[in-house]
């Protein structure tokens, strides 16, 4: 399979060149040239196969033989080999837990699958490569702990000063070894900017193999599709299922775009964001208009200019219309993530994290009669301790998850926002 720009279709690349590169010269998106259809066997038979087999066959179909079959089904195991249970939650609407990989959110999925493809063709190769990731928390600190101690690969992690927890500034910079994490001088959308603007630069780029591992990069997409169909394995019925999805750069709702479009029956998605409304504005007005990103209490989500949107206008060939009917929008501000989560801690002794909780009650306001509602739990609560304080004092379980990243020690390097400080900083390591 290749991958095309989305800014020109007659550009295509290999899966390998697409990882490695993460972004086309003419600054568009890597997108598959098509989403292949599983056959009903494989649907059929869904319901006894291992997630390591679906996980197999779904990336297979995107990279056929790039990789042998005998190391994908590898990648593939590493990539997933913890859980991802589906929880019901009240009546009607189930929490996928996507927080029980090493750093607690759904992000370790996509950067430990692409670390481990990296992995793959670095070895054929004796190839070295510098990753530049952008996070507004969660991401970096996925990357860092997929990629730590993988040879051949050095990551710099840009993260917004005093934007991030601290419990995530710590899975950001305790690492060490190959993993350098630059605190910026700036919001999340600055440090977006300057690793934008690194792969943009032509002396940069003739010195250092640059890459990317922000969700930009396809192979995050690709295994964020997996959990798609461990979570109707899990439900068993499969009529009139409604996925909330958590939204902040939109990688999450693109792999479930890309697994409808592979056959499983989605009724229908909710674009689930915070006050940081740039995609349910776009799905009332017809207007993309990003904007400088708010801070809220679902950080993760603090996107102005959702970067995988265009891989979203692709899908529905850039007609507002044919996102409509399948793509609802859904907005809650900072009081009423609280009211959610108080309120579901009550009625259920459920306990969200600020993002969960968004996709949560995105259903409770949207969800018709006769369906069901599925939303992605992206983070487990104890990452976004501040807000869950407000609602529950001493959550059980949590104390001991602290203590573990309490006593490791951070390193990191402030720099400003300018991106002249930044390549120098790359330049002169
Ligand atoms: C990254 C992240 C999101 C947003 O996911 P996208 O795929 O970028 O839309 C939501 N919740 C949490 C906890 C995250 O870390």
């Amino acid at each position: 399979m290749k991958f095309y720009s989305t800014k020109d279709r007659s550009y295509k690349v290999s899966f390998k060149d697409a990882i490695f590169n993460s972004l086309p010269p003419d600054n568009g998106l890597y997108y598959p040239e098509t989403i292949p259809h599983l056959d009903s066997n494989f649907f059929e038979g869904l319901s006894s196969k291992s997630k390591e087999e679906i996980g197999f066959e779904v990336a297979w179909n995107f990279i056929e033989n790039e990789i042998p079959e005998r190391d994908l089904r590898r990648i593939v195991e590493e990539t997933i080999s913890f859980d991802f249970p589906l929880v019901q939650v009240v009546d009607h609407i189930y929490s996928l837990e996507l927080f029980h990989g090493p750093t607690w959110a759904f992000k370790d999925l996509g950067a430990r699958f692409l670390s481990r493809c990296m992995r793959h063709f670095i070895q054929q190769e004796d190839r070295k490569v510098n990753i530049l990731v952008a996070t507004s928390g969660d991401t970096g600190g996925a990357v860092a702990a997929g990629f730590h101690g993988i040879e051949g690969v050095d990551v710099t992690i840009l993260y917004p000063k005093n934007k991030v927890s601290d419990l995530q500034q710590k899975q950001l910079t305790t690492w060490g070894a190959n993993i350098n994490a630059l605190e910026v001088d700036g919001t999340f959308d600055d440090c977006q900017r300057l690793v934008k603007a690194a792969f943009l630069d032509q002396e940069l780029n003739s010195k250092l193999s640059l890459s990317s591992a922000n969700s930009i990069n396809i192979a995050r997409l690709i295994p964020q599709m997996f959990y798609y169909f461990f979570a109707f394995q899990q439900l068993g019925n499969w009529e009139e299922v409604v996925v909330s999805v958590p939204s902040g750069n939109y990688g999450n709702l693109s792999a479930g775009l890309f697994a409808k479009k592979m056959g499983l029956p989605i009724k229908r998605f909710i674009a689930a964001s915070n006050s940081n409304d740039i995609v349910p504005s776009y799905l009332i007005s017809g207007q993309y208009e990003p904007k400088p990103s708010i801070e809220t209490y679902a950080n993760a989500m603090d996107v102005g200019a959702p970067s995988n949107f265009v891989r979203m206008l692709e899908f529905f060939d850039g007609e507002v219309e044919n996102m409509r009917a399948l793509i609802s929008g859904f907005s809650l501000s900072d009081p009423k993530i609280l009211d959610t989560m108080n309120e579901c801690h009550q009625s259920t002794r459920y306990l969200l994290d600020p993002h969960g909780a968004i996709g949560y009650q995105a259903l409770k306001a949207e969800l018709n009669k006769n369906e069901t509602g599925i939303f992605l739990e992206t983070a487990h609560p104890v990452k976004f301790m501040d807000v869950v304080k407000k609602v529950v004092k001493h959550p059980p379980g949590f104390e001991s998850k602290i203590a573990e990243m309490d006593v490791r020690e951070s390193t990191y390097t402030p720099i400003s926002k300018s991106f002249d400080n930044f390549k120098s900083y790359l330049l002169n390591r």
